[in-house]
C-alpha cells in the first residue's frame, strides 16, 4: 500500500515571521489523508517543528541536503546525526541544484543516502534530466544511472522507506510541467527498474514528482498510477497553495 506523500521544499526561502504565519494559515484547514512533510533551511527546522507541534500540526519536518561525514573538520556542513537530533524525518539527498551548484556527483549522493539511512531517517531520493538530455532523447538513461548509483549502494528496500522523486531539471522553478504523461512514463521506468531487482520494495516505493507543481495541474499528474505525491518548491512557500497540493494526493493510495 502507498500513501501519497507531498513534500515542501523551501530551499533558501523564509525567516521567523514567514514561518509563524504559514504554520497560522495551514491550522485553518482540515486533515488530510496525506502524508505531509516541510524542509526549510536548516536553521529553521527546529523553530519550524516547535510552531508546528504547538498548532497540532501533523506536519513531519525535514532537510534539504546533509554531509556526507559524521562530525569533525568540514565548516559549514550538517550531519545526518545532527537532523535526527533535532527530529527531523526526511533528508532529501541528490536535489539537482546541489548537484549543479555544488558539484554533487551520483556517488556523493548515493554517499549521503546512506547516511541518512545509518542514523535511522528516511532519504527523498531526486532524479531527473537537464533539457538538453532530454532533447538527446537520454532522459531514461540519466535518470537510470542516478537511481542505479544509489540503489547499488543502499538497496531498494531502504530507497522504499524513503521515496524517489522524479524532477526533470527544466521544469524546477520554470513554470513549466511535465505532462502528466510525460511524467508517468519516466516514473513507471523507474518503478519497473527497482522492480527487476526487488518487486516487493518496488510496490512500496513512493515515487514523487517534482518541478512546477501547482494546485492547478495536481490532481492529473497525481491520478496517474506511478505518481505518489510531489516534491514542492515555490508553490510550498503558500500555506493555501500546499494544503490544496496535499489534498489533491489524498486519493493516492494503492494496494499492490
Ligand atoms: C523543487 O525545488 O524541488 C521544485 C520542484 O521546485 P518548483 O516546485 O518550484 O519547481
Amino acid at each position: 500500500m502507498r500513501r501519497g506523500l507531498v513534500v515542501g521544499n523551501w530551499k533558501m526561502n523564509g525567516s521567523l515571521d514567514f514561518i509563524d504565519n504559514w504554520v497560522s494559515q495551514y491550522t485553518s484547514f482540515m486533515k488530510t489523508n496525506t502524508e505531509t512533510a516541510i524542509c526549510p533551511p536548516f536553521v529553521y527546522i527546529s523553530f519550524l517543528r516547535n510552531r508546528l507541534l504547538d498548532s497540532a500540526l501533523d506536519i513531519h519536518v525535514g532537510a534539504q541536503d546533509c554531509s556526507i561525514h559524521d562530525d569533525g573538520a568540514y565548516t559549514g556542513e550538517v550531519s545526518a546525526s545532527m537532523l535526527r537530533d533535532i527530529s527531523c524525518s526526511y533528508v532529501i539527498v541528490g536535489h539537482s541544484e546541489r548537484r549543479e551548484y555544488h558539484s554533487e556527483s551520483n556517488k556523493i549522493v548515493a554517499l549521503k543516502a546512506q547516511k541518512v539511512i545509518d542514523v535511522g531517517l528516511l532519504p527523498i531520493v531526486c532524479v531527473g534530466e537537464t533539457l538538453r538530455e532530454r532533447e538527446e532523447g537520454r532522459t531514461k538513461e540519466v535518470v537510470l544511472s542516478q537511481l542505479e548509483a544509489v540503489l547499488s549502494v543502499i538497496g531498494a528496500e531502504k530507497l522504499a522507506a524513503g521515496a524517489l522523486a522524479y524532477e526533470p531539471v527544466w521544469a524546477i522553478g520554470t513554470g513549466k510541467t511535465a505532462t502528466p504523461e510525460e511524467a508517468q512514463e519516466v516514473h513507471k521506468f523507474l518503478r519497473d527498474s527497482v522492480k527487476s531487482r526487488n518487486p516487493k520494495a518496488a510496490g512500496n516505493l513512493r515515487i514523487l514528482y517534482g518541478g512546477s507543481v501547482k494546485p492547478s495541474n495536481a490532481e492529473k499528474l497525481f491520478a496517474c498510477p506511478d505518481i505518489d505525491g510531489g516534491l514542492i518548491g515555490g508553490a510550498s512557500l503558500k500555506a493555501k497553495d500546499f494544503y490544496a497540493i496535499a489534498q489533491a494526493a489524498s486519493s493516492v493510495e494503492f494496494i499492490d
